[in-house]
């Protein structure tokens, strides 16, 4: 049992009256939340979670568009905390499906028993946290309380689904779709005139699948993107054996990588160091091999730094397009302009979607030489042209990395509040914790590396690095911890400076906020790669946890002297 100062507990919680109290409340129950309800388990702490899909798996519960698939390898894109799950647990391609993916999340809840702390189909609307009692109170919409000295978000990173306010969506007849909110019933298109707007990761996986089903599609494309090839493929007899076989040592050794990914060649090399007959060849090994995103980015040192690196390997992708897609126009207009460098809107891999173009049944729209002007009750209708369509799918993107977290009131009893303290950019220390909101966490939170690695090992770390300092405050009577205002402006400006750096802020991406109007821009992710970031976290640890305060709040309140008893 921990040393940590238990709280009452009310298991079954509330709906209305009395809150529930716990020792760690937690938002989300996606791979991030799943994890750390393991971990107080084990710890035997108490935690009430809430999740507002009816079941857990959260990107893999929403995101049930056809085509949708992991892009790391799926051995890498699965938890590393029990032996057992590992070994019982077989993938059958190397990167995942929606449906096997959720399927896996299902298994792992089942097999832990972990929906016992959890409410489903529950939104939390409001967190508060209480300067006296040191307590953070939940409330959802579904009118229930839960409190705890500490409250862990969990809610992911790209779960706040964005949809452009096109003039007219009430007038059209037809059914529409966001990609990131997808019905559970099977969407069927065929015999459909189909419109998709958004050729970003989602859209390139959606588009070939949709093609091959639908009477007709047409891709209304506002920025052309680079896509290399997945490379999908079934996992072969033994291969996920072998690999586990020697997870330990990869369990380390992919902690001391830059993305927390292993299984393509690091770029040892500049492009300067290569003829362009080398790169050339070079280049075109990494294209016939591909893989996951990084395998083509990481083929010299300096692609996301250098310009001129930089657009040699996005010439190499534009010839790819010419060669693949027969039309010169339409090859024209999916090329991405010489302005966007490559990797710098996230970069997505595919199957097959530049052959898709080759259908004599889609057509590409530029809507940004012609914009969409309105959905009228037929279709779309462009600037230049009215399109016919039975179904239109959003593949829009996300209110990324700040929209689920601040579309909760989060607050103190002292007046701070989430909304004012990233009125001017989402500032953390760590991505971990924001100033001024004590004893509350971020998994996956921006100014992390979070969208830029694994998204299981960045999980995994952040719950146990943040499980260990909840520990370490049980361990030393404290209860409460904080952030700096001053290590948090010097972490705010460290990792600006590192992604400055290079090439990433310089396209219109989600990255930046630039997607959604209104937004401030900001580069979100940490870019100084999950080594540097893990070694940080483990150094600032180990220095008594430099740049938080840790203290003991003595309390007011009732309910945690009445369970201190
Ligand atoms: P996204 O990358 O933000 O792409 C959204 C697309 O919609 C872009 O093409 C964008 O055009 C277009 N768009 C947005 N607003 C528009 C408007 N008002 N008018 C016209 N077009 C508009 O979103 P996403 O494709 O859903 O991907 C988001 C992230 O989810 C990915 O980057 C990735 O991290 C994750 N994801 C991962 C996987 C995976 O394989 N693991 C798969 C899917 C998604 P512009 O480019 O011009 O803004």
């Amino acid at each position: 049992m921990h040393a940590m100062p238990m709280t009452k507990t009310q298991l079954g919680g509330s709906r209305d009256s009395s809150p529930e109290f716990v020792d760690v409340l937690v938002v989300g129950m996606g791979f991030a939340g799943m994890y750390i309800l393991y971990c107080l388990r084990e710890r035997g702490l108490t935690a009430r979670a809430f999740e507002a899909g009816g079941d857990v798996g959260g990107t893999w519960y929403w995101n049930r568009y056809p085509g949708c698939r992991v892009d790391v390898d799926s051995v890498q894109y699965s938890y590393n905390f029990s032996e057992e799950l590992t070994r019982e647990w077989q993938w059958t391609e190397k990167f995942a499906s929606q449906p096997e993916l959720l399927r896996y999340a299902i298994h792992v809840a089942d097999r832990f028993d972990l929906r016992r702390d959890a409410k489903f189909d529950t939104r939390v609307i409001s967190a508060e946290f209480d300067e006296e009692t040191n307590f953070w109170t939940l409330r959802t919409d579904k009118g229930d309380v839960a409190s705890a000295p500490y409250c862990i978000m969990a809610i992911g990173s790209l779960s706040t689904p964005y949809k452009p306010p096109f003039l007219g969506i009430e007038d059209f007849r037809g059914e529409w779709y966001h990609t990131g909110a997808w019905p559970h019933e099977e969407v069927d298109f065929s015999g459909k005139r189909v419109g998709i707007i958004g050729t970003g990761s989602t859209g390139i996986q959606a588009i070939p699948v949709v093609a091959a089903e639908a009477e007709h599609l047409t891709v209304f494309q506002r920025t052309p993107q680079y896509t290399t090839p997945a490379r999908n493929r079934p996992m072969a007899p033994g291969e996920q054996r072998q690999f586990n076989a020697h997870r330990t040592e990869w369990h380390d050794e992919v902690r001391s990588t830059f993305s927390a990914m292993t299984g393509f060649p690091m770029p040892t090399r500049t492009i300067h160091e290569d003829t362009p007959e080398e790169r050339r060849t070079y280049l075109e090994k990494r294209w016939e091999e591909g893989g996951m995103p990084q395998a083509m980015l990481a083929a010299y040192k300096d692609v996301r730094v250098e310009v001129e690196a930089n657009t040699a390997v996005a010439d190499f992708v534009r010839d790819k397009i010419r060669d693949i897609v027969k039309d010169p126009d339409v090859a024209g207009r999916l090329c991405p302009p010489k302005d966007l460098p490559i990797g710098s809107k996230r970069p997505p891999i595919d199957t097959d979607y530049y052959e898709t173009f080759n259908r004599d049944n889609v057509a590409l729209v530029d809507i940004k030489r012609a914009p969409i002007e309105r959905v009228t009750a037929g279709g779309i209708k462009t600037a230049n042209a009215e399109y016919e369509l039975d179904a239109i799918i959003f593949a829009t993107g996300f209110d990324a990395m700040t929209g689920s977290l601040l579309a909760i009131d989060i607050r103190t009893s002292h007046g701070a509040s989430l909304k004012d303290a990233w009125s001017d950019g989402p500032d953390t220390y760590l991505g971990l914790m924001v100033a001024g909101l004590p004893n509350l966490f971020m998994i996956n939170g921006p100014g992390s590396p979070s969208v830029k690695a694994n998204m299981i090992i960045t999980i995994e770390h952040h719950a146990d690095w943040i499980l260990d300092l909840i520990d370490h405050l049980a361990a030393e009577d404290f209860n409460r911890v904080e952030a700096t205002e001053r290590a948090q402006t010097d972490w705010v400006e460290h990792a600006r400076e590192v992604a400055e750096a290079t090439l990433m802020p310089v396209a219109d991406s989600w990255y930046v906020g630039a997607n959604v109007p209104g937004k401030k821009r900001v580069y979100m992710p940490y870019f100084g790669g999950f080594d540097r970031y893990r070694k940080l976290c483990d150094e600032i640890a180990a220095d008594g946890y430099r740049g938080f305060v840790l203290s003991r709040a003595e309390t007011t309140d009732t309910a945690s002297s009445a369970a201190a008893e």
